[in-house]
């Protein structure tokens, strides 16, 4: 049996890839913050108690800021593959805490490189990238386009991404980078833009809210399906040569073209329930991030295949049910 070791379990991309790996028949480790309130939400529905002797999913507290932790860890789950999401990925977030996220981001990052290094695990390791790495570069982005990151968020992803060619150049480990374009779904953080904007229409449409407000509306996304992503992410670690990919739908779609979707699917007219924020602007922007998926398509057969308005009209449905079902308990 295989075993994999997940940081950042707890979130979007850690649940759909937990639910994969437990498909495809691994042991799941992930990597857990204490918290005095659970934070498992996303992972309740396939934790089995540990005493349970078909258990497969495991979860160690821990923190990406305590290299010794991971250290020790490592050693003692012995994975075979180790996936780095864990990560503070709000980009407007990053610029109130900056030096938080490069914490976690960038230097989580080096301590977990260094625990395989140093723990000698014969592990295969995948790092998620992020496209907020290309920032002000000319769109669209290829693995080779240039990096010119514009946040905190994504400085910090720049090191992580160039830490992590520096161990496979350097320490011969078997290390990916994958560089994910915005991937989205119904558990999505509540804050990113188009989880946001589902959660208001289903709010709006039940009479529960009148207005959405929101920052900039012309950036340019390439949006797509979280769970897609997640196996791409896998595919990445069963190739006979580490190298690094982009995993995008090679679509993009300005902010506007997702409210409009969502909206519609929800019967409403966007234009008499959103309004502007300015605390939702970020002092520097991305103005367009592109991803060109050929490289993923050809060595890893993989293609995303929901687009930017089925992805709207997905993340619309599940909200609406979240609060139908809400609203019978
Ligand atoms: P990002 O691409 O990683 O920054 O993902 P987000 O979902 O946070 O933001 C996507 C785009 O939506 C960015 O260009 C934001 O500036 C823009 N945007 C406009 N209004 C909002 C808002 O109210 N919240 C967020 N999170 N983003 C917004």
């Amino acid at each position: 049996m295989k075993r994999a070791f997940i940081t950042g379990i707890t979130g979007q991309d850690g649940s759909y890839l937990a639910e994969l790996l437990l498909l495809k028949g691994y042991e799941v480790h992930g990597l857990v913050r204490r918290a005095s309130s659970f934070n498992t939400g996303r992972i309740d529905h396939v934790y089995q108690d540990a005493r349970d002797p078909d258990a497969r999913l495991f979860l160690h507290h821990g923190d990406m800021t305590d290299g010794v932790r991971l250290l020790t860890l490592l050693g003692a789950i012995a994975p075979d593959e180790v996936y780095n999401l864990a990560g503070q990925s709000h980009v407007r977030e990053s610029f109130d805490q900056p030096r938080f996220t490069a914490e976690i981001v960038a230097m989580g990052t080096l301590h977990l490189l260094e625990a395989i290094r140093h723990s000698r695990v014969a592990c295969r390791f995948y790092q998620a990238g992020s496209s907020d790495m290309f920032g002000d570069s000319a769109p669209p982005h290829t693995e080779l386009s240039l990096l010119a990151p514009r946040s905190p968020e994504a400085t910090a992803k720049a090191y992580a991404h160039w830490t992590t060619r520096n161990y496979r150049e350097g320490y011969d480990l078997f290390a990916v980078n994958g560089i994910a374009f915005n991937h989205e779904s119904p558990r999505r953080g509540e804050t990113f833009v188009t989880r946001k904007i589902s959660q208001a229409v289903a709010r709006i449409q039940a009479g529960r809210q009148d207005f959405l407000y929101l920052g900039d509306l012309s950036p340019v996304r390439d949006w797509g399906y979280a769970p897609e992503y997640v196996e791409g992410m896998w595919r990445t670690l069963q190739q006979d040569e580490p190298d690094d990919y982009v995993l995008a739908t090679g679509t993009g779609h300005p902010v506007q073209d997702f409210v409009e979707a969502a909206f519609d699917h929800a019967g409403l007219d966007w234009d008499r329930h959103v309004r502007f924020d300015e605390r939702y602007l970020r002092p520097t922007e991305v103005v367009e991030l592109l991803g060109v998926p050929d490289k993923a398509a050809e060595k890893l057969g993989w293609r995303a295949t929901v687009q930017m308005a089925e992805l709207a009209r997905i993340m619309v449905d599940a909200d609406v049910a979240a609060l139908e079902h809400e609203g019978r308990h």
